[in-house]
């Protein structure tokens, strides 16, 4: 057998060896024929029947999901699509019409129908509503595979044997098997950094590379792989030097996993016996398992819009509370930052009861905090469940997306509407509870003094922060190489926010990617960062990172990055600061 590599984009580090289990692209073997005049009637009702199967599939999916509780929240928002779009009069009616005109198979009258959703799509600018397409493709794949006999099932793996999956694109549903039945690690021929594969694959921790072109049509069924995540490659059909090297790398890592679940409960201190708190990043209540076993020190991001997109119309005040004291209870005392809504963009939701429109650029519209600010009872719903819960625990309120001091002013005066309201309800909460302000523009960064005089503490959403100083979209692959953690203007950025919010003594945090990222842990801590927030999964090797800092002896380096104008003196750097 043939051994050759294949290189991608890994999106989720660690080795997996393994066999391949490739998942079958039914659009591409789609049959047309003509059925005779007196089969309409059947033809039609094997089309409806396989589009009730798979409306039953989806539901038991977020069944299953819904009754698990530990699933990211964003498989939930894919599902919703995937129900609109099968319900879409596109998909689920006019075939029928093209099989009574054209006398059509069920098939062919569906993959017209599908292209006809797809250019539709094509059209439209905003592109993450473009990129949408994929799920129309996934949808419609779902449907054809119950016609052709086969179910949209992910195959099951054998227990004994490491599967690694093998897909062109995998779907929001595909996706939430792929965590009920473990597979090893996974391949997709499409897909960047935040496409929902990596989303799943770094919540997982398994080792994933996505965007390899043609792995599915160049790699056989059962064929051996090794999946390396880390350095963005797939090894097939690996000799026996190889694979032993690379048995040899795997167990390394394991050990090296287990020796840092140890930390758990150790204080996350330097060197020189600093004190940094590690928090946790969420997206639903299911998540606090993994940040209570993590052993993060509180919840720095509960990125609450998650409970929006996860369902059918608004959450209610109380659905809200209930899922705000949970995790406040949960977590037994220890901080927990629920961020306000942080709606619009990247995290629209069509059809949200007409709320979000789709804007001529989401970015820069009427998203976060403006968008509540401009629906003031959706925010007041949201402000009196956290101060309810309040109560429970000890809950910190967390604002997106500021950029004046004027909507600072806005939203503090909405607190106390909201505080108020209780008062007269006799509902009990936290008075003092404390309000930050996310640090995700660059204004907020460069006029920082209302945000310090006004807010209690503050956090950096750097994930936004690149985004807006560099104008880099975060979710379009076709600029990824200019998303650049370490340009010059981002680096003196986070020193000015971080040193300024120093001097004025408000805490302040960083909770967008680069706070979970190992390499640039020790940049952070030496231009004075002393709390990070991250995915649970990341928080060990964090601690570990932590542990062997000396925050006095890398102080120059920094300085020294702080000041450099080149970009490949800032990498130079990096390197010996992280040596
Ligand atoms: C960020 O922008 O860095 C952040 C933490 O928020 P989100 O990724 O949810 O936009
Ligand atoms: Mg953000």
């Amino acid at each position: 057998m043939v051994s050759f590599a294949l290189h991608g984009i890994g999106v989720s580090g660690g080795i997996a060896i393994g066999r391949a289990q490739l998942v079958s692209h039914a659009t591409l073997e789609v049959a047309h024929y003509t059925i005779p005049a007196t089969k309409v009637d059947e033809e039609i009702a094997r089309f409806d029947h396989a589009v009730g199967a798979v409306q039953e599939e989806l539901k038991q999916l977020h069944g299953t999901m819904m009754a698990s509780g530990d699933v990211p929240g964003e498989f939930g928002a894919f599902l919703d699509v995937h129900w609109m779009i099968l319900n879409d009069p596109t998909i689920a009616e006019a075939p029928k019409r093209l099989i009574a005109e054209q006398r059509c198979n069920a098939e062919w009258a569906l993959t017209q129908q599908m292209g006809v959703l797809v250019d539709q799509f094509n059209e439209i600018e905003d592109t993450y509503l473009r990129e949408r397409k994929s799920d129309v493709v996934q949808v419609v794949e779902r449907v054809l595979k119950r016609m052709m006999g086969t179910s949209g099932a992910l195959p099951t793996p054998a227990a004994e044997e490491r599967t690694i999956l093998v897909a062109h694109d995998l779907s929001p549903a595909d996706v939430i098997q792929f965590k009920q039945h473990r597979f090893a690690a996974f391949l997709t021929d499409l897909g960047g950094v935040t496409s929902h594969p990596a989303i799943v694959a770094r919540s997982l921790a398994v080792p994933a590379v996505v965007a390899t072109h043609n792995a599915r049509q160049m790699i056989h069924d059962g064929e051996m792989l090794i999946v390396d995540g880390a350095n963005h490659v797939v090894i097939v059909n690996p000799d026996r030097a190889v694979l032993s090297e690379y048995r040899l790398k795997q167990g390394e890592l394991e050990i090296e996993r287990q020796k840092l679940k140890r930390l758990r409960t150790k204080p996350a201190e330097t060197i020189d016996r600093q004190r940094v708190e590690l928090h946790a990043n969420i997206e639903l209540p299911g998540d606090l398992e993994q940040v209570l076993e993590s052993g993060a020190t509180g919840v720095g991001l509960f990125r609450s819009e998650f409970l929006f997109l996860n369902r059918e119309g608004l959450p209610t005040e109380d659905e809200q509370f209930e899922a705000y004291r949970s995790v406040a209870e949960g977590m037994d005392g220890k901080p927990v930052t629920i961020r306000t809504f942080d709606l619009g963009a990247d995290k629209s939701k069509e059809g949200l009861d007409g709320l979000v429109r789709v804007a001529p650029n989401p970015a820069l519209g009427l998203r976060a905090v403006r968008f509540c600010l401009a629906e003031p009872r959706l925010f007041l719903t949201q402000l009196r469940a956290i101060l309810r819960a309040s109560h429970h625990g000890r809950m910190r309120i967390l604002v997106p997306m500021l950029a004046s001091a004027a909507e600072i002013d806005a939203t503090l005066a909405m607190i106390e509407q909201a505080k108020e309201t209780l008062r007269e309800r006799g509902e009990p909460f936290d008075a003092n509870i404390e309000v930050g302000g996310m640090i995700e523009i660059p204004a907020a960064v460069l006029a920082m003094d209302a945000f310090l005089d006004k807010l209690d503490f503050l956090s950096i959403g750097t994930n936004d922060l690149i985004q807006y100083t560099l104008a880099v979209d975060r979710s379009d692959e076709a600029v990824s190489h200019l998303y650049d953690p370490l340009h010059p203007a981002i680096v003196r950025l986070l020193a000015l926010a971080i040193g300024g919010a120093a001097k004025a003594q408000v805490p302040i945090a960083v909770c967008g990617e680069m706070a979970g990222e190992v390499a640039y842990t020790r940049l952070l801590l030496g231009l004075g960062l002393r709390n990070f927030s991250m995915h649970p999964a990341q928080v060990p090797a964090l601690k570990q990172r932590v542990l062997t800092t000396d925050i006095a002896a890398i102080k120059p380096l920094v300085d020294r990055m702080r000041r450099t104008e080149t970009p490949a003196k800032m990498v130079a750097l990096l390197e010996k600061l992280n040596a």
